[in-house]
């Protein structure tokens, strides 16, 4: 095998899908412990929401001089190059964490053990499932009261549709909770408490019918040993098809906050979760194993590092290698473009990293030319697929303070509409724009950078707009009767396409019934 599908065979690519609160911050922080990347854990959380924001992990990268950054984190874990890709923490669901996860070969779940399945994980699964995900499971919070863990996953199977094959098994919880039961090797990982901040030692007993077991589990281990009998019978058995199907779903239970359980989960995820897969692309699908190099953008964050104004465009490597100064063809704008100064994501002390390969994320520093969704190939006209732009739910006119300053507005807007930030609409019949999002906070987000970063005023006004539609038809003659009849609900969106804005449902209806050759779309691929 050639070193470079050695190492491309290493990547094992993936994000946290979770609802808020369940534990995501904190199980990152200890994979990130049991990668190296950090030296004790802890000691980097925000003060009182225990969440840690942007700018505490950037104090955190100046104050010991390492490379981490929200986004994406690179490390080593038993012989695997483990890439974890962040999703936007806030309560809003974001077009942004969708968009990550396309980047993505498998999942991390994490559920709070007391709270069960919670919305937003359903709706992150619902994505999930599209691309038919692999997902692990991690029941958080085992250090606290929670409920009957059996009927946490049934609720798992009947909510999310995906299949529930534990791994390990709490035994007992909050003050007596004593470790996790292996069902597959007969082994007890032993709980130590205490040890939150660092790696805690691993103590294990083998067998649950040693002595040293029931010594452990004293008048519990009867009925714990009944609770394992009925777990079996009332669970599925791992099935690696399966679970690369997106249909089952390996779990683990224990506790990020005091990190136990968390070292159990991220080993069989290294050894079963997939390595990068084959990416789908308007022609063909590209192996991540060809040699030539291949990727598309993701994401694209504005100014990261605050003292460069700069924004970065996240790229997925699909195929072959980077390296420094090589040459990629922007596809959508048919030009070479030198890429010198490509970032890479390695986490922890360690020189940075020159090279990335299928399955690695890089960071390309954007000025303007690149978009959500473009492609980059060593010469070849490919287009990836699948990055997805949603129908905005809630719309609003955005109106200048200072009419003078139009053309930072339209620039600003431009510019995050690209990003992802926000979607921009232009009508037809008028001079107005108008944003849609998916979440409000979004529009909190544009007001505030258009502020910081434009150096805009500006405010919004209510528009009478309820959802829109990106509008097709293969048939130009009809499209151009469609157009004229239409001109009041017709807009064209910040990359061009034509759109229809309804001011109802009703509204909509009707004209999808007076149009039947005409397709509204409610997601538009990049
Ligand atoms: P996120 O919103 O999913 O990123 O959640 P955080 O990691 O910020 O955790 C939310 C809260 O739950 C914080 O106060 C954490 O300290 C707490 N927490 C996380 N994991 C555990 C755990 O295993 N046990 C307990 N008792 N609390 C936890």
């Amino acid at each position: 095998m050639s070193d470079f599908i050695q190492e491309v065979n290493k990547r094992r690519t993936f994000a946290i899908i979770s609802h808020p609160d369940a534990g995501k911050t904190t199980i990152t922080e200890k994979l990130l412990l049991f990668g190296n990347a950090i030296k004790m854990a802890g000691t980097v959380k925000g003060k009182k929401s225990g969440r840690m924001a942007t700018s505490d992990w950037m104090a955190m990268e100046q104050d010991r001089g390492i490379s981490i950054t929200t986004s994406v984190m690179q490390f080593p874990y038993n012989g695997r190059m483990v890439n974890l890709l962040d999703t936007p923490g806030h309560e809003d669901f974001s077009e942004d964490t969708y968009r990550t996860l396309t980047a993505v070969d498998s999942c991390l779940m994490v559920i709070d053990g007391a709270k069960g399945v919670e919305d937003r994980t359903i709706k992150l699964m619902n994505v999930c499932r599209m691309r038919e995900t692999p997902i692990f499971t991690f029941v958080n919070k085992m250090d606290r009261e929670v409920r009957d863990q059996i009927e946490v996953m049934d609720e798992i199977e009947s909510i999310l549709k995906i299949d529930c094959a534990p791994i390990t098994w709490p035994i007992g919880m909050a003050k007596s909770f004593k470790g996790v039961y292996n069902l597959y090797t007969d082994t007890i990982h032993v709980f130590q408490p205490g040890k939150g901040h660092t790696i805690p030692d691993d103590v294990r007993i083998q067998g649950l019918e040693s002595d040293e077991a029931k010594e452990l589990l004293g008048d519990y281990h009867e009925e714990f040993v009944d609770e394992i009998e009925l777990v079996r019978g009332a669970s599925h058995e791992f099935d690696m098809e399966e679970f690369m199907a997106g249909q089952q779903t390996p779990v683990f239970f224990g506790t990020a906050l005091a990190n136990f359980g968390v070292r159990e989960m991220l080993y069989y995820f290294t050894e079963w979760a997939p390595g990068p897969l084959p990416r789908p692309t308007e022609n063909r699908e590209v192996e991540p194993s060809e040699e030539k190099f291949s990727g598309f953008i993701f994401k694209i964050q504005a100014n990261m590092d605050p003292k460069h104004r700069d924004r970065i465009a996240f790229m997925r490597v699909c195929s072959g290698k980077y390296t420094r100064n090589m040459k990629m063809k922007h596809v959508r704008i048919g030009k070479d473009i030198k890429i010198a100064d490509a970032v890479t994501f390695m986490a922890g002390d360690r020189e940075q990293v020159e090279e990335a390969v299928s399955g690695d994320i890089i960071g390309l520093h954007n000025h303007g030319t690149i978009q959500i969704g473009d492609t980059f190939t060593q010469g070849e006209e490919l287009k990836f697929t699948g990055v997805p732009h949603f129908a905005p739910e809630l719309f609003k006119r955005v109106r200048l303070k200072d009419p003078l300053k139009m053309k930072q507005l339209q620039k600003g807007l431009q510019q995050l509409s690209e990003e992802g930030a926000t979607q921009l609409f232009m009508p037809q019949r008028n001079n107005d724009l108008i944003l849609g999002a998916v979440g409000v906070l979004q529009f909190d987000v544009v007001l505030q950078r258009l502020k910081d970063e434009y150096k805009v005023d500006a405010i919004y006004e209510h528009v009478n707009v309820n959802t829109a539609r990106w509008v097709e038809c293969s048939d130009n003659k009809m499209l151009e009767d469609f157009k004229r009849k239409n001109v009041e609900n017709l807009a064209i969106d910040g990359g061009g396409h034509l759109t229809y804005l309804a001011p109802t449902r009703v509204n909509l209806s009707l004209a999808e019934e007076r149009w039947p050759d005409v397709k509204f779309r409610n997601t538009r691929e990049h």
